[in-house]
């Protein structure tokens, strides 16, 4: 792997990053504030690609590289964590499993839309009330086909932009063993979406439980090959996990950032604080394991690009950053003593929304899991 980006992936993160700084970083306090979803932000990325990193260019996508995607989403985690969140899930979980398994028809009819920001974003709902880690043990929500159609029913949960989405893929079961991922239009009659859950942080990345009562689709809808709805899922998950460390990764650089203003304004015993060994030790650490966890992040998108197998990479590199994450949010706070408590500085935001990152997308305990079974040859 070269160890540069190329002159390409540099301009993009250079154009991302503009955009960020204007248009997402200014309104990420009013976004934790007020649980409002910044749309005007989200439409005006569509024309720089930021909703179709993961479509190809012949469905209206940006056709960027895995590790463009990965800046992508780390400078709008850099940014703001809800506004990104939003878009991880929009990229790498609603529009990847589509333009991966979805049907000519599927895509010709649902990505330009998508990626265009002409209508609303993706979903894709997973866990329920009794199957998150365990999806192949718990999922209940079934889908029977009757007809020219799919009959779905069940309960989704912490579905992630549901209300703001105009299409969301379930994963249902088909058979006693066997899963399948249908997709369904947000407007079916039978789909209903609960009220947007209280979370700790990401109050602007709004998720829902979703009740499926009945809900009937064509059976044209069903993404993929019937009854390998799990397996297609694993293989979306380990992209996703890829945006998720590479969210961790600009969430920590944004605390870090703030932390090395501050420890310079601060001043104690007649220095800045940034002169005291304790807190420069804490912002040595954070440099180095924020590095360690992109170069880890990019590793991972590179090998997908190359299409090379990528699972252990993907899941070692989420575990990593979304652990750093937090530690670099939390010494962040410290680093800013009292004021670090307070809503006045961004850093307590950053510390809550980098929170779900070891959970989300496949908790931590479940990264360690699949990178065991790869190390130990268990499968
Ligand atoms: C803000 C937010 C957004 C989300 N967005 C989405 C979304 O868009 N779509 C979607 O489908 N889901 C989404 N989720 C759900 C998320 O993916 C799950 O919460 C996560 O996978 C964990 O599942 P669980 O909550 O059921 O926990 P459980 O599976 O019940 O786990 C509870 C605890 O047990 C541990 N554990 C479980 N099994 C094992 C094991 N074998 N060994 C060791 N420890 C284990 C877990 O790591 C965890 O610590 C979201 C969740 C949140 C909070």
């Amino acid at each position: 792997m070269n160890f540069d980006l190329t002159p390409e992936q540099q301009m993009w993160r250079a154009s991302v990053r503009e955009f960020c700084e204007r248009e997402v970083a200014p309104r990420a306090r009013h976004v934790d504030e007020t649980g409002e979803f910044n749309w005007e932000a989200v439409r005006k990325g569509a024309a720089l690609g930021l909703l179709g990193l993961n479509v190809p260019e012949e469905y209206g996508g940006a056709g960027v590289d895995a590790i463009s995607a990965a800046i992508a989403i780390e400078e709008l985690g850099r940014a703001c964590g809800s506004t990104a969140l939003a878009l991880a899930a929009h990229n790498g979980l609603a529009c990847a499993t589509i333009a991966d398994f979805g049907s000519e028809a599927l895509k010709a009819q649902w990505l330009p839309r998508l990626a265009s920001g002409q209508g609303r974003l993706g979903a894709l709902a997973l866990t329920e009330p009794g199957a998150g880690s365990d999806l192949q043990g718990g999922v209940k929500t079934r889908a029977v086909e009757e007809g020219d159609a799919w009959v779905l029913d069940g309960q989704k949960m912490w579905t992630t932009n549901a209300s703001i989405a105009d299409v969301i893929v379930v994963l249902a079961r088909t058979g006693e063993k066997s899963m399948s991922l249908i997709l369904v239009p947000t407007d079916t009659p039978g789909l209903i979406i609960g009220a947007p859950e209280k979370k700790m942080g990401l109050h602007g990345s709004p998720t829902h439980a979703v009740t499926l009562d009945k809900v009937r689709v064509p059976k044209e809808n069903l993404v993929g090959v019937k009854g390998r709805g799990l397996h297609q899922t694993l293989a979306v998950l380990d992209g996703g996990r890829i945006g998720i460390g590479a969210l961790a990764v600009g969430l920590a650089q944004s605390a870090y950032e703030a932390a090395i203003k501050y420890a310079h304004e601060r001043h104690t015993f007649g220095v800045p604080i940034a002169h005291h060994q304790a807190i420069q030790w804490m912002l040595a650490d954070a440099a180095t394991e924020i590095e360690a966890a992109r170069l880890m992040v990019y590793r991972a998108a590179w090998l997908k690009q190359n299409k090379r197998r990528y699972t252990k990479e993907a899941a070692q590199a989420k575990l990593f950053a979304t652990e750093m994450a937090e530690r670099v949010c939390r010494n962040a706070i410290q680093i800013h003593g009292g004021y670090g408590y307070s809503r006045e500085f961004p850093v307590e935001r950053l510390y809550r929304d980098a929170r779900l990152m070891t959970i989300g997308e496949g908790s931590s305990e479940i990264q360690r899991l699949v990178i065991a079974r790869q190390i130990l040859n268990l499968h």
